[in-house]
């Protein structure tokens, strides 16, 4: 069994959480002077790395709330998970 950490609960199952996709996206603040193709990007293309990815997970079953993850796609493993908006820990977050 998968055992995720929410950073308020504390060490669950993997099956109270659900996954958000990846972390770290920030919404454009320009909106009007994006182009088609910007706008797509924003919307559309996430990465698909093999290996460690931010991305961000809901503790569904439990206190219902948002939380960054730093995960290995290949073995699973969550090496951090940290609160939204706070900084990332001070393991290395892969660059997009
Ligand atoms: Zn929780």
């Amino acid at each position: 069994m998968l055992v995720i950490k929410c950073p308020w609960c504390g060490p669950r199952a993997e099956i109270e959480f659900s996954y958000g996709g990846e972390g770290g996206i920030a919404r454009p603040t320009q909106t009007e002077n994006l182009t088609d193709a910007q706008w797509g990007d924003y919307v559309f293309m996430r990465h698909n790395p093999k290996g460690l990815h931010h991305e961000q997970w809901r503790h569904a079953s439990g206190c219902g709330r948002w939380f960054n993850a730093l995960r290995d796609t290949v073995s699973y493993e969550f090496s951090a998970t940290w609160k939204i908006g706070e900084p990332a820990p001070a393991q290395t977050v892969p660059a997009p």
